[in-house]
């Protein structure tokens, strides 16, 4: 145990840390299979309109099905990915399983199909020199519509770096639009939105959870949607839950939202069924 603040307070430490170590380099060496082993499978989470539940697109959402655990959370393997590198190639395949997806649905239902297409951008991925210009000819191989893609991003991926921020002015450059993800829980400023041109501010789910009570995170929810409207941006309230909250939500100005309320992240075919017209698949 530790009896000094010396060099030797920290060896107390050392077994845990390596045991995370070796469990991260295992999980690790694991993902790095995932994709030939056909492990990572994409689920759609419905984004609808407000008050009516009105399904307006989707956020493509990626989970990891592992042999032994299971399900694991991409709140775990995501930044796992991240710090061994691999989250390029998962992020590459990520696109590319949304981008047919995009391009199924629209040659299926038309007009129909979701307008929007949401994509979850790590800052590593959105780094990668010519990250824009693959992501096109991608989109231009499947014959999916630019507008039709929305890139999710987070605050602290285009902080991070000038070539990040870059990267979105070359995705706006190609007519995609982008979204700043899980907003206001980041390392951010407000001075983002004047240098980053987002076309969406998601609005993360810490903040709608205190919507109904007199909270601060209620008084954040209500100057974000005055923002936005000033900016001429759309507002994405994330992760409602509740009808009370999709209704106060409504009732301040949010037009679009996300949540269990509305529903899950689900299987493409799930969607296919509500594009066909059976939209009592989102529970409301
Ligand atoms: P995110 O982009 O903010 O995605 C929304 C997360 O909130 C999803 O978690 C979704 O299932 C969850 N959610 C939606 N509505 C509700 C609700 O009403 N209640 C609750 N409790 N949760 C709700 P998920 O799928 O576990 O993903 C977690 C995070 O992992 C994502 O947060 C995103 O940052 C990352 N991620 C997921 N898929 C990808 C991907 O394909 N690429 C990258 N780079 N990151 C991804
Ligand atoms: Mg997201
Ligand atoms: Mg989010
Ligand atoms: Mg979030």
């Amino acid at each position: 145990a530790a009896k000094s603040v010396g060099g030797d307070r920290w060896a107390w430490f050392d077994p845990i840390m390596d045991q995370l170590a070796a469990e991260d380099a295992t999980l690790g060496a694991h993902l790095t299979q995932a994709i030939a082993r056909d492990e990572l499978f994409m689920l759609y989470q419905p984004i609808v309109e407000l008050p009516d539940g009105r399904f307006a697109g989707v956020e493509a959402l990626v989970r990891w099905r592992h042999p032994e655990h299971g399900l694991i959370s991409p709140a775990v393997f995501i930044p796992l990915a991240e710090r061994n590198g691999y989250i390029v190639e998962l992020g590459r395949w990520v696109l590319q399983q949304v981008v047919r997806q995009a391009a199924a649905w629209q040659r299926e239902y038309g007009d129909h199909a979701p307008a929007k297409v949401s994509v979850n951008i790590s800052a590593r991925q959105l780094q990668e020199p010519g990250f824009a210009a693959e992501l096109a000819a991608l989109l231009d191989r499947e014959g999916v519509d630019v507008r039709g893609l929305v890139a999710e991003v987070t605050e602290t991926a285009v902080l991070g770096t000038g070539a990040a921020l870059d990267a979105v002015r070359a995705l706006n450059a190609l007519g995609l639009r982008v979204a700043l993800d899980d907003f206001g829980t980041g390392a951010s400023s407000l001075s983002l939105l004047v240098d980053c041109p987002v076309q969406i501010l998601k609005v993360d789910k810490s903040f709608v959870d205190g919507v109904t009570s007199a909270s601060p995170q209620a008084v954040i929810v209500d100057s974000l949607i005055a923002i936005t409207q000033g900016l001429r941006i759309e507002a994405v309230a994330e992760g409602v839950e509740t009808a009370e909250q999709a209704e106060r939500l409504h009732r301040v100005g949010y037009k679009l939202a996300q949540g269990f309320h509305f529903a899950r992240p689900l299987p493409a075919e799930d969607i296919a069924l509500i594009l066909a017209g059976q939209p009592s698949v989102v529970a409301t």
